[in-house]
Order: C-alpha cells, then structure tokens, then sequence
C-alpha cells in the first residue's frame, strides 16, 4: 500500500489510515474512508478490490452458538460459527466452499469442492462476524474449523493469516488462531515453518486400513507418514499437536482403539481432543453414549496422553463439527446457490 500511494505522488501515511479503515472500522466500500481526499478514494476503488461476505442468515442455538450464512459476489456461499465459551469468543471459520477431502462421516464433504476462497474472503468472514456481534463482544480466538481444508489452500490461508495477525491489520496473536487439517503432510511443514499459529490435526482411526475407510486422504499420506513429520515439526517449545479423533458408535470407540492410538502417539508432543459424532441427516454413523466416550477418554489418560472432549456446540442448528452443509438457513427465494 505504501508502494502504491508513493507510485501516486501520495504521502505514505495515508497507508494506515486506509488499512485501519478497511481492517478496523471494516468499511465495505472505499467511499467511506471520508478522512482521505476524494480523489484518493476513487483511485483506491478503481484499483482495490474489497470482497464482502453478505451476511445472509443467522441461527441462534440454544446454547448461544450462532451460524452465518454469508455469500460472496460470484453467489458462492460458506457457514461461519460464532461459539462463546467465556472468557473465550471463538469464531469457527470456512477456508474453501465445500471441500474436497471426502470424509465419511462429514457433512460438508457431500458437497464437494466448489471453489477455494481467496485470503481477502477469509478476512472477510471475520470483518462478516465482527458486524453481527452485540456491542459489548469480542472475538477472542479463530479456528479454521470450517468447511473446507485450510492446507489444500495454502496460498491464500497463509495470506489470511497475515492479515489477521498483522498489526496493521486485524491483530490477533498467531497463539489464538488453529489450523486444523485432514493431514496434507508437505504443507503441514510448510505451516509451522512459515507461521506461528496452532496446528490440529484430524486423526479419527489409529489403523491405516479404518483411517482410509472413513479418511481417503490417508491413501496418500498414511498415518506412520503423517506421524513421523508430527515428530519431526519444529514446534516452539512446550507447543504440542492436538489430535483431534472423532468418536464413531460401535466403529473407533472401544478401548482397544484407545490404547492402540496411544502408543502410535508415542514420542509425537501430542493432545487429543475427542469429538463424539454429530449427526447429520442420511449420516450413517452414530453418537458413542456419554458413558463410551468418558471410558475411552480415561483409557488414553491412563496412557498418559492429555485428552480433553469437545463439547457439541450449536447441534441444534446444525452448527456444530462436521455439519456444516449450508442447511437450516432461511435463505431468500431466488439466491443463487
Ligand atoms: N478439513 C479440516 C478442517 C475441518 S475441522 C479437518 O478435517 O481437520 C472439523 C473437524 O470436525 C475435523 O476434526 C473433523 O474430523 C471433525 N468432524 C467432521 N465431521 C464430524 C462429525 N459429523 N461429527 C464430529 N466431528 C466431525
């Protein structure tokens, strides 16, 4: 930007009052940057291009988690999940629209990859969120735990971070900001070399030949793959993986599965966070009781691995892991899908 404007014969400083405009006051035409020269702002909107997410549906669940529809101009659409969990306000945000990794037991895999979202989109999905938060909020954290799988868009979530971590623009610390993905092993590196910000990685099976039943990623990057580069990562210290692994009826959930998944996490500076299925309509699986997922959780403490599980937030509205699918929204007769 300040390139830019010195190209222009513009002085430098107009740089930050531009950004914080667009990154702060997240205005959504260069119109309303009123503190710069008029014709400033023409050449700033005949040359930069400021992708909106039009806030198209929210659903309230009853446990407060709030769903976002939001489309961008070409139509395409993606969901955004607001979860407070106090102190933390947590945005749960989508990387693709659709995605194209196939899990089983996943709601957003039926829809298939439809298109990577630039980085100024995902950037946008915060601006979206920020303007429906009560006066009062704050977002806190941001899980790229949306639809889509951030690390087969590397490009542009990296550019994403960028602008969410930067001073000048949003400003969140990399700390509070996780990328979670199915496994791409080359930009996983990449990731933690590049970036400082969380990495979780979505396990779900401690054999290769169930991972690859529910995961297809896992032909490609099998697990004693996936954990070598997990022991090998330069994570800054006292950093550890969170595993995420999600808890099938009757499929992954007995305590063998528990003590097998154990000892492949051996020597991998590892966490694992539990998430007992959320059902979606045509799913063909099903939620371990309460009692089942405590078991399994105690059997991996007793192995010594930190185990937390993830509370189903928003399951009312189809809000919570693994069931965004873009339903449960009213949207306006007439939009493009
Ligand atoms: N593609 C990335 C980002 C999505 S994160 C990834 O897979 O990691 C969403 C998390 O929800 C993943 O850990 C995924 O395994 C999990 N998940 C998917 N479907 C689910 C379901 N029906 N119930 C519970 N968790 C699910």
């Amino acid at each position: 930007m300040r390139q830019w404007l010195k190209l222009r014969g513009e002085p430098t400083y107009r740089a930050q009052q531009i950004l914080a405009g667009v990154y702060r006051s997240g205005i959504l035409s260069f119109e309303a940057l009123t503190n710069v020269p008029r014709s400033l702002r023409l050449a700033l909107a005949g040359e930069f291009y400021l992708p909106e997410a039009v806030v198209e549906g929210v659903s309230a669940a009853a446990d407060g988690t709030r769903k976002l529809l939001l489309r961008f101009g070409d139509g395409v659409a993606v969901e955004s999940v607001i979860i407070a969990d106090p102190p933390r306000l947590t945005l749960c945000i989508s990387s693709q629209a659709g995605c194209g990794m196939g899990c089983r037991f996943c709601a957003t895999a039926r829809l298939g990859l439809r298109r990577n979202l630039r980085g100024a989109e995902i950037v946008a999905e915060v601006l979206a969120a920020r303007r429906i938060l009560e006066p009062e909020e704050r977002l806190t954290n941001i899980v790229f735990m949306g639809m889509g799988e951030p690390l087969a868009n590397y490009e542009n979530l990296v550019e994403a971070i960028e602008v969410l971590t930067a001073n000048w623009g949003l400003g969140f610390s990399p700390r509070r900001i996780t990328v979670s993905t199915v496994g791409l092993l080359p930009q996983m590196e990449r990731l933690v070399r590049e970036t400082s910000v969380q990495l979780a990685v979505s396990l779900t099976a401690a054999t290769d030949k169930l991972r690859s039943e529910l995961m297809p990623v896992n032909r490609r990057f099998p697990l004693d793959a996936l954990l070598d580069v997990c022991r090998r990562l330069p994570l800054p210290q006292r950093r550890r993986v969170t595993f995420e692994y999600v808890l099938l009826a009757g499929i992954n959930d007995d305590l063998e599965e528990a003590r097998r998944l154990a000892s492949r996490l051996r020597g991998v500076r590892a966490k694992v966070n539990l998430i007992p299925f959320n059902p979606f309509p045509g799913a063909a699986y099903q939620r371990p009781t309460e009692e089942t997922v405590r078991r399994f959780q105690q059997e991996l403490l007793q192995c010594g691995v930190p185990t937390t599980v993830r509370r189903s937030r928003g399951l009312d509205v189809q809000a919570a892991c693994g069931q965004l699918a873009l339903g449960m929204h009213a949207v306006p007769e007439g939009a493009a899908q």
